[in-house]
């Protein structure tokens, strides 16, 4: 299935933007997912990333490059997801990555922000995992709540071959290690809240070739949303706050974040 549906070429000379962290497949979507990309892709979306939750959603995460060409997905367990995981995903996990078809491992990481985390299981899902996209030569995509140090910390003793620290949300310091690993950090919703001086203050001023785009749709709307639903088609509105913020046109930042995103994601673009 995946094999031919990765055969068609996404547009790059059109130089749009990517979405690199969408979830297309969440329940929110049901009722105009076809809507929700048409739009996004009016107004200059060419590729959205689709980052699986669990082993249970992997089929429909799949299916959306099937159903839209200009989706890629990625398979992972996220650590939100993992207490309701078996053991046994993770072989599921290895036989679904060894078929192929996935652009990345993701979405997996460390959230500690909720009370209940059991953070031992966590960590040991995603250091299985890290070894997982180290045998398949694959970036990740990366989740870190209230845990970027030992998101870190997993990083440095299991080295993989980059990828995207999704919704960064943590000090320079920690940006610069993620960079040096082969990161790059995604900026979405969060950064267009007037209020969110550091994630912006980071927006400002990490160096042009760490950045990527995001929206993590159909979670954290931007401050133009408020409470609504997030969508990929807010990506351009997204892209203009980044170019307000570095002082730079929108076309450079669409080029520049693009370029990046298919730097640390190889098989984005792949025919
Ligand atoms: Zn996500």
């Amino acid at each position: 299935m995946t094999s031919e549906v990765r055969a068609v070429p996404l547009d790059t000379a059109a130089c749009g933007l990517v979405d690199t962290h969408c979830h297309l497949d969440a329940a929110e979507f049901d009722l105009d997912r076809g809507a929700v990309v048409a739009a996004a892709m009016r107004g200059g979306v060419t590729a959205f990333v689709v980052p699986a939750v669990s082993v249970s959603g992997f089929a429909l995460t799949q299916s959306m490059q099937s159903l839209y060409p200009a989706c890629r997905y990625a398979l992972g367990i996220h650590p939100l997801y993992v207490g309701v995981a078996v053991d046994e995903d993770l072989d599921r996990l290895d036989q679904a990555l060894s078929d192929g078809g996935q652009i990345a491992v993701g979405e997996i990481g460390l959230d500690f922000f909720v009370p209940d985390a059991d953070r031992a299981r966590q960590t040991a899902f995603f250091r299985a995992q890290l070894k997982l996209a180290r045998r398949y030569d694959l970036p990740v995509i990366l989740h870190g709540r209230q845990a970027l140090d030992a998101v870190l910390k997993c990083l440095r003793e299991i080295p993989v071959a980059g990828g995207i620290a999704h919704a960064f949300n943590g000090s320079r310091q920690q940006a610069d290690e993620f960079i040096r690993l082969g990161f790059v950090l995604g900026f979405g919703g969060a950064m267009t809240w007037t209020r969110a001086t550091r994630i912006r203050a980071l927006a400002t001023s990490l160096p042009a070739h760490a950045l990527v785009l995001e929206t993590d749709a159909p979670d954290i709307p931007p401050e133009f949303v408020g409470r609504g639903r997030n969508m990929p088609e807010y990506l351009p509105r997204i892209a203009a706050v980044l170019a307000e913020l570095r002082g730079v046109g929108c076309d450079e930042v669409a080029a520049v974040t693009t370029a990046n995103a298919c730097r640390v994601l190889p098989g984005l673009f792949s025919a």
